[in-house]
């Protein structure tokens, strides 16, 4: 890592006092997952395909970046000290316990190129699940080994396990597409019951919207298991998609393996500076929660009433089944300038929904009445 001859303070003091404040207090990108952003920045699309938070980051992020334009000429040595000591105390766990991330992507890919391939294991992975990791195994040269969710949507625990040889188990908690859980005893068994030669990656990209009590982070169980790594993300609940930043947790050792193939400062100052104050900004998460809960409700009511059942969502967007071939659909809802998510093949009847603001989720409840009555 580069090393800056400025000091911590002097950096904070270079931000200037607010940001000092501030920062001190405070994907492979699927393309076919955002097929809107052209017309989504003229405001006449809604954009409900890529899980991202309508609302955007905290007032405080804002604030840092404002003030961060100063730091821009530096390298982001400083702030990403920070940065880190601030997850591992949020986390309980020590500073070199965290490896953070250009997007929970950069960790995903990460933890393809350090533990999959020819020599290091096959990928285990559901179907469906968040794909990115499946694409970045394989260009590794690693196998891909894709075990179907069990009929309620659970991660099949068992039939991974039985798959698995070495290599790498990817668990998405909660999982994308079908925003179901896996349930904490479940996972916990399997954690303890897995070979350590074998890593599990537990992807919790949408830990915030999870409220169920049959769910929980897996971060308490990493000082137990140098085989565990937990991926979060700021893209979703802290609504930095654009400014690319995650982070990892995983025990000293195995960081140290996934530096190695980490380019160096791969996340960018303002990234930085925003992230550091977001976890200062507790109604962010509150909020957030809140807003897409009853956007959430008001869109599975409506569904509900035309006769679509959702699987149970844990997340900030929902999958349900539109009971004919969904593609159709997709794009005839595209025509009407609203964007959803794509085909999911295992599932050729479901569309995933992003949950967006209860303004945009009428714009999309009218246009598919439109849709499905055509
Ligand atoms: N993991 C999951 C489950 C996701 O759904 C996403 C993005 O949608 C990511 C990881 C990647 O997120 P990012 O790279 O923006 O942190």
């Amino acid at each position: 890592m580069n090393t800056l001859s400025i000091s911590r303070r002097k950096f904070a003091h270079l931000l200037g006092i607010g940001a000092a404040a501030a920062i001190v207090r405070p994907r492979i990108t699927l393309a076919t997952e955002r097929p809107a952003t052209k017309t989504a920045s003229t405001g006449s699309v809604v954009r409900l395909s890529a899980n991202e938070n309508p609302y955007g980051p905290s007032a405080k992020a804002h604030e840092a970046m404002k003030n961060a334009h100063g730091v821009c000429n530096r390298y982001p040595d400083e702030a990403n000290d920070v940065l880190i000591d601030k997850i591992a105390k949020i986390n309980n766990v020590n500073r070199e316990q965290i490896v953070l991330g250009d997007g929970s992507s950069e960790i995903l890919k990460l933890c393809a190129e350090t533990f999959t391939g020819p020599t290091q294991g096959k990928l285990i992975a559901a179907d469906p699940t968040f794909e990115a990791i499946l694409e970045y195994s394989k260009a590794c040269g690693g196998e891909v080994v894709k075990v179907p969710l069990t009929p309620d949507f659970h991660h099949d625990l068992a039939k991974m396990g039985a798959a698995a040889q070495k290599g790498l188990i990817y668990i998405c908690n909660p999982n994308n597409p079908t925003a179901s859980i896996t349930p904490k005893a479940d996972l916990h068994e399997f954690i303890a019951k897995t070979s350590p030669e074998t890593m599990i990656l537990v992807d919790e990209a949408y830990f915030h919207y999870a409220d169920s009590p049959d769910y929980e982070s897996v971060i308490p169980l990493v000082k137990d298991h140098p085989n565990l790594i937990v991926a979060r993300t700021f893209s979703k609940i802290y609504g930095m998609a654009g400014l690319r930043c995650g982070y990892g947790v995983a025990q000293p050792e195995t960081i140290k393996r996934m530096h190695g193939f980490q380019m160096w400062d791969s996340v960018n100052v303002m990234a930085l500076a925003a992230a550091s104050a977001s976890l200062d900004d507790d109604s962010q998460v509150t909020n957030g929660k809140k807003m897409n809960s009853e956007a959430k409700s008001f869109t599975l009511s409506e569904l509900d009433k035309m006769g679509y059942k959702s699987i149970p969502s844990q997340a900030n967007f929902i999958m349900f089944d539109c009971k004919k071939p969904v593609v159709p659909i997709i794009k005839a809802m595209k025509d009407k300038n609203v964007g959803v998510g794509r085909l999911f093949p295992a599932y050729p009847n479901h569309m995933r929904l992003t949950i967006g603001k209860k303004s945009e989720m009428e714009s999309f409840v009218s246009a598919f009445k439109q849709v499905m009555a055509a």
